[in-house]
Formats: structure tokens, C-alpha cells, sequence
């Protein structure tokens, strides 16, 4: 054991209780070592004698099923330890998951396909993590489909992905990102654009679920599908349209028995639709902390996070870009050439002309060379930030994962913004 371990302050947990604690002062560093017994963080095992590095903004809960000893070397914000925790629930869960994976490799059929739901900050994404942690650490091989737009928690906000997960999740820096595939949509919330958020989780689910025919042992693992916490109204609609998209047959709901009940009733009776408690751990989040986190998120995306990355700045020619939004203005259907409806705009690629407006904008780059292909319906590569239009000399500087040049495809004008201010 290190002296640093030795310093800070031990905490002996009993079976079936959790150290939470969150860290909140600026370039606050808190390490956590296991001592002795067995303990993990959102189903990824620590190491014991490890030095754990939490940083900033964390909230974290360490929990144990055996019994365990903690040293927290730091300052943090909150700490104690809980007794009253979901954990067992949600593990009789995965077992019931595990079920179905073993008798899909029996006959070789698709694994479950279950979708988490639940209002904002129930630990959606929690649960996730620890359904695809615990899969994995079976020797599983699930897909994990992100489609809040908002939080999301595989690539870039105003983006739906999926991610292969191969191993359990690292404590200090979540799932590894390799090679995600992801679909650009461009907003923070569904509802800025319902008919593309439809039309891109239709896409995602058909290519996702065709994919999982091409490897056995993914077709037997299923996938994990996290949500919106938009639940009511459209948001509503959504799942629905996305429980049936992705062919999902079990849903699991946080917290909310109103909406346990709505799905209930509406989905066929081959789905299995769970209720469960939210952890008392969960922690809400402010708007403000909400548009914080989506900011980290794009700054971790050029920046890097504990790894740090070093983007590159250069100028496109106005000439050279081939720029995009989608969705034009609504127009009356009176006013729609025939056989057209006003909803058909909304999937409208449309071309926008370079200007200041675009400054601060992500841009994604996608695969399709032109917009003679399926724009909508093909994935994106990466992302840049517009850091400066002039006007003047007609170009514009991004911000970019790559050097230069950029490659020679459609771009897609986000409504997201990103202040590259390091
Ligand atoms: P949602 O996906 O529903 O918005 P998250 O899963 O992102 O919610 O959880 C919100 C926050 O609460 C996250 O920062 C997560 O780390 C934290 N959290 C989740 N479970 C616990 C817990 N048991 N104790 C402490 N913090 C937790």
C-alpha cells in the first residue's frame, strides 16, 4: 500500500452496502483504494491495493456484496455509506437477462433486446453500465445503444450511437470507445426535429439488429438500449416507436409507475416490462449542470479526457465545404408540391451557405460523398468545430480530431455549440 492510501480515511462497508460520494471543488482529486474484500463501481470490479483517481465532477458509488474495506484519500464533497440500495434487484435482473442470452445461444436466436426507461436522473445510464458490466464479465459480448440525444453517453451530444462492449467498463474513464457508430441528428432533444429522431433511431435499430446476425456471439448477448428522460407526450411516443424499431423485448423502468403502467398496456405481451426503484444515490442535475456536462462532453471529444488529445486548427475554403442542415422551414401542406407532406421537410437535406452565423457550430462529417446517397441514413465519421469565419477571404478555421484536409464529404450543421476556449 502506498502512504498516500495509508493517509486517508478507511470505511468498512457491510454486504450489500455502498460508499457514495461526490466531488465538487475545482481540481479536486480524490483516490480510492480497496483494502480488502470485494467491491465495484456500476458492476466494473475494483482492483484491490489499486489507486483510483476520481476527479471533478464525479459521483460515484462504490458497492460491495460481501463486505469490504475503503480508503478515501481526499476531499470530497459528500460521503457515507448506504445500506438501502436497489443493487440486489438490478443483479436478479441481469440474471433474468442471463437467462434469455443462454437460451438464445440453445437456439441460436437473437439475446434480449432490453430498453431502459425513465424519467431524468433515475440512473438510466447507471443501469446500463452495470447490465453491459456484468454481461461482459459472463464473457458476453452486448451492444450498447445510446439514443438520448441530450446525455448522451457514447459519442457527442445531438448524436445517437452504438458502441461493441468487449470489456467491463474502467472505473475512472467508462466504456472504451472504439469504433462507435453513430448517426447525426443535431439537436439537444428529440423534440426539435421528431420526424429525423425517428426516422435516424429507425436506422440505427435496422443496421444495429442486421449487424447482430453477422456475429453469433453478439446475436446471443442482445443489446442494451438507454433513452431520453423524456417520457411524456412525444417523448412517450419515442419509446414506443423505439421499443418497436429495435425489436426490443424486455424494458425495464426507473422509478416511474405511471409510465410502467402506460407500457404496460401498449406493448405487445411478448415484452417484458419491469419496474424498479432508482437508487437514493442518483443525483439530479441542474439545467445548468446539464449544458455543463454537454459542453465536457465535446470538450472531451477534441481535448481528451485524462488522456489528453491535441486537436488541429485549419482553414477550409468556402468553395471546398459541402454543407448540409436537415430539415427546412415548415411549410402549409397547401404550399407542399404534390404528393409532398409538410412532415417530408423535416428529412429535407438541405444546403446552407457559409457565414458568421456558423461560428461556435459542430459540423459532422459524414460518410456520404453526396447528397445523391441516403444522408440521413449514413453514419457520420467525426466531428469539427467552426472556430472562425472571415468573411473576406471566404473560409472558415475548425477545430479538428484530424489534420488536414478534411475529407471530401457531405458536412452536417449541428445546433450545437462549442466555445473552444481551453
Ligand atoms: P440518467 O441516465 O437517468 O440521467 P445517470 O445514470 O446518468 O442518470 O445518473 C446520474 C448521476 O448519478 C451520475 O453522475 C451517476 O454517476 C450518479 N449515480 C448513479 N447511481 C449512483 C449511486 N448509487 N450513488 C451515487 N451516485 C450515483
Amino acid at each position: 500500500m502506498s502512504d498516500e492510501a495509508k493517509e486517508g480515511e478507511e470505511f468498512t462497508l457491510e454486504a450489500d452496502s455502498e460508499l457514495r460520494f461526490e466531488i465538487e471543488d475545482k481540481d479536486a482529486k480524490v483516490f480510492v483504494t480497496l483494502i480488502s474484500g470485494f467491491a465495484e463501481m456500476f458492476g466494473t470490479e475494483l482492483v484491490k491495493k489499486k489507486k483510483y483517481e476520481f476527479l471533478t465532477g464525479a459521483k460515484v458509488a462504490i458497492f460491495t456484496y460481501h463486505g469490504c474495506v475503503l480508503n478515501v484519500n481526499g476531499k470530497t464533497d459528500v460521503s457515507y455509506i448506504s445500506k438501502e440500495t436497489p443493487m440486489v434487484q438490478y443483479l436478479n435482473c441481469h440474471a433474468a437477462l442471463e437467462q434469455m442470452r443462454a437460451s438464445a445461444e440453445e437456439k441460436d436466436e437473437r439475446g434480449p433486446i432490453a430498453m431502459i426507461v425513465g424519467p431524468l436522473d433515475v440512473g438510466k445510464s447507471t443501469l446500463c453500465r452495470i447490465f453491459l458490466n456484468y454481461a461482459v464479465r459472463l464473457g458476453r459480448r452486448p451492444l450498447y445503444a445510446d439514443i438520448d440525444v441530450g446525455q448522451g453517453s457514447i459519442s457527442i451530444p445531438g448524436t445517437i450511437a452504438t458502441i461493441l462492449i468487449e470489456r467491463p467498463a474502467s472505473i475512472e474513464e467508462g466504456f472504451s470507445q472504439t469504433a462507435p457508430l453513430v448517426y447525426h441528428f443535431g439537436h439537444k432533444g428529440p423534440g426539435s426535429n421528431n420526424v429525423l429522431y425517428k426516422a435516424t433511431v429507425s436506422k440505427m435499430a435496422e443496421v444495429t439488429l442486421e449487424s447482430m446476425n453477422v456475429n453469433k456471439r453478439t446475436k446471443h448477448s442482445g443489446m442494451i438500449i438507454n433513452t431520453c428522460g423524456w417520457v411524456k407526450g412525444d417523448g412517450y411516443a419515442h419509446l414506443l416507436h423505439t421499443a418497436q424499431a429495435f425489436e426490443v423485448n424486455a424494458i425495464f423502468v426507473l422509478d416511474q409507475e405511471r409510465l410502467y403502467n402506460e407500457l404496460l398496456r401498449d406493448m405487445p405481451s411478448f415484452v417484458r416490462v419491469v419496474l424498479l426503484p432508482k437508487s437514493g444515490g442518483v443525483v439530479e442535475r441542474s439545467r445548468d449542470l446539464r449544458s455543463e456536462q454537454r459542453d465536457l462532453r465535446i470538450k472531451e471529444y477534441f481535448y481528451g479526457h485524462r488522456t489528453p488529445f491535441y486537436p488541429f486548427s485549419f482553414e477550409v475554403k468556402f468553395q471546398d465545404l459541402k454543407l448540409y442542415k436537415i430539415g427546412a422551414p415548415p411549410l402549409p401542406d397547401s404550399c407542399m408540391p404534390i404528393g409532398m407532406k409538410a412532415e417530408d421537410n423535416k428529412t429535407k437535406v438541405v444546403a446552407v451557405t457559409p457565414s458568421p452565423s456558423l461560428l461556435h457550430h459542430i459540423l459532422a462529417i459524414s460518410f456520404a460523398e453526396s447528397t445523391d446517397e441516403d444522408v440521413i441514413g449514413t453514419n457520420v465519421a467525426g466531428f469539427v468545430c467552426v472556430t472562425d469565419v472571415d468573411m473576406d477571404r471566404q473560409t472558415i478555421t475548425v477545430l479538428s480530431p484530424q489534420p488536414r484536409p478534411l475529407p471530401n464529404t457531405v458536412m452536417l450543421l449541428s445546433e450545437l455549440q462549442f466555445m473552444d476556449i481551453v
